[in-house]
């Protein structure tokens, strides 16, 4: 199935533009990957470059895997003045999902004996799986604040410091937010969920750096091998995914009017200059404060876990990503300097070095870009590579991404058996659902080495450190 292709670089393959495909497909992979890839993410690429106003090429990240509309590990730029969309399932249903990563100061020695217990602190305060509810609750005019200010607003309330916004995206509070253009059942919905991981792939590791890879970056990030490190992968919870739910049903209808026809309806998209455009992308911007306030809470709890087992220690944050976004950016298409709205879906920013949107330390090194793996196989942390910008719009890879759907996962794997397994190799798994842990199964996703060596080769970011988990909380 490869003959699609031409290839143009060896981790580069290109789909040329045909049919209603306004620009061409380009997938970074190896040809292992590419040839293990689902099939549908060749067709949702090309579905993706047939939506009006794209710039460029539709593309998609080595772990690319199938999605809602879009793929997941997607990435395409929208021109407003060229009647480009913004489109509810290219975000996809967990607005601004995202990683943050954490310093401890510990050392692996310093850890080891304490092992167990840290987990069984961290699984008692932190509150993960379907439905699980936090410790706070928010009244309507919070709610709104909350979605204006996102981290901002939670160091506001004492959640964690000033210190930590330097290291967020956007400082921790994207701009352009409008909590009126949220509905009362997302607002709802996400009334008790403030500071909880959620289900499935969300976890709280604790990491050990095992590799490093670029000892320039990695000083520049402050990680040394053997440094232990704890990582927060979770969302927007119910109000995202209620956001998108509406916006979505909302775009379908619309899609007529607007003269989009869409190709799958699954792709619907609202034009960025209409009203629905608008209020979707104010909606969206509450959605990604949302997931910043609560990585930003969860952080917190995780500082009270660790105070706990470890008096002294604190938890700088190294930085905070999502891999679910549309954001605003400007970047260079041939020789102009355009604004664009680039979706990311499943893909992670991944700005490169120099760049003004950096905090100064990490400018010379690029953009931390931190990309999860499995529970029981290596994560990454990777630098935004020079010259990313002009290959996906400053974007990289978020995972391993799955090689097999739940369902399938579910036939192959018991959880207790997984959790078993990964104890006796010295990975502690705490988790309220063992079928969510055989869902997660480390064999269901790709091979993370593979996947970050063709995001490094293919020159979008440069790896940097290795991480091996050591207790994984898992939704
Ligand atoms: P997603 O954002 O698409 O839900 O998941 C992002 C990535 O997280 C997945 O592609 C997968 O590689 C990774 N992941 C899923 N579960 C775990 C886990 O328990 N631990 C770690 N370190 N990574 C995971
Ligand atoms: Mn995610
Ligand atoms: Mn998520």
């Amino acid at each position: 199935e490869l003959r699609k292709f031409r290839q143009r670089g060896p981790f580069e393959w290109e789909m040329p533009s045909t049919g209603r495909m306004r620009v061409p497909g380009v997938i970074f992979a190896s040809r292992e990957l590419m040839e293990a890839m689902d099939e549908k993410v060749a067709e949702q690429v090309a579905n993706v470059a047939s939506l009006p106003g794209i710039v460029t090429a539709s593309y998609a990240m080595p772990d690319a895997h199938w999605g809602y509309g879009f793929p997941i590990g997607g990435v395409a730029a929208f021109d407003a003045d060229e009647g480009g969309v913004v489109s509810a399932g290219g975000v996809g249903f967990d607005i601004s999902c995202g990683v943050r990563t954490l310093h401890t100061g510990l050392k692996q020695a310093d850890i080891e004996a304490h092992k167990k217990r840290l987990a069984d602190v961290l699984y008692a305060r932190i509150p993960a799986g379907v439905g699980s509810t936090g410790a706070l609750r928010l009244s309507g005019p919070e709610t709104d604040a909350m979605l204006k200010g996102g981290a901002r607003w939670a160091v506001k309330e004492g959640y964690g410091s000033e210190a930590d916004l330097a290291h967020i995206e956007e400082s921790g509070c994207v701009a352009g937010a409008d909590p009126r253009a949220v509905s009362d059942m997302a607002k709802k919905r996400q009334r008790d969920e403030m500071g909880t991981l959620g289900s499935g792939n969300h976890y709280l590791e604790v990491q050990l750096v095992d590799e490093v890879f670029d000892a320039a970056a990695a000083q520049a990030y402050g990680l040394a091998k053997g440094d232990v490190v704890v990582s927060i992968h979770c969302g927007s919870r119910g109000l995202g995914h209620q956001i998108g739910t509406d916006y979505l049903r909302e775009m379908v209808i619309a899609a007529p009017a607007a003269g989009i026809a869409l190709p799958d309806r699954e792709l619907a998209c609202a034009p960025l200059k209409s009203a629905l455009g608008q209020r979707y992308l104010g909606a969206m911007r509450a959605g990604i404060n949302c997931a910043l306030a609560n990585r930003q809470i969860l952080t917190q709890l995780a500082r009270e876990a660790f105070a706990e087992v470890f008096p002294h220690v604190r938890l700088p944050l190294l930085y905070d990503v999502s891999h679910n976004t549309c954001k605003e950016e400007t970047h260079r298409v041939g020789d102009e300097r355009r604004r664009l709205f680039v979706h990311r879906k499943g893909a992670t920013r991944a700005f490169g070095p120099g760049h003004a949107e950096l905090p100064r330390e990490y400018r010379e090194a690029g953009q931390p870009v931190l990309i999860g793996g499995s529970m029981g196989t290596a994560s990454w942390i990777l630098a935004g590579a020079a010259g990313t910008e002009e290959r996906a719009f400053g974007s990289a890879c978020h995972g391993a991404g799955r090689a097999m759907s739940r369902n399938e996962a579910l036939r192959r794997w018991h959880g207790r058996n997984v959790v078993d397994e990964l104890a006796a190799r010295g990975i502690l798994i705490r988790s309220p659902s063992f079928r969510g842990v055989a869902e997660e199964a480390p064999l269901a996703y790709k091979d993370v080495g593979a996947v970050v060596d063709a995001a490094h080769r293919a020159g979008l970011a440069v790896k940097v450190a290795r991480l091996l988990p050591l207790v994984c909380i898992k939704g």
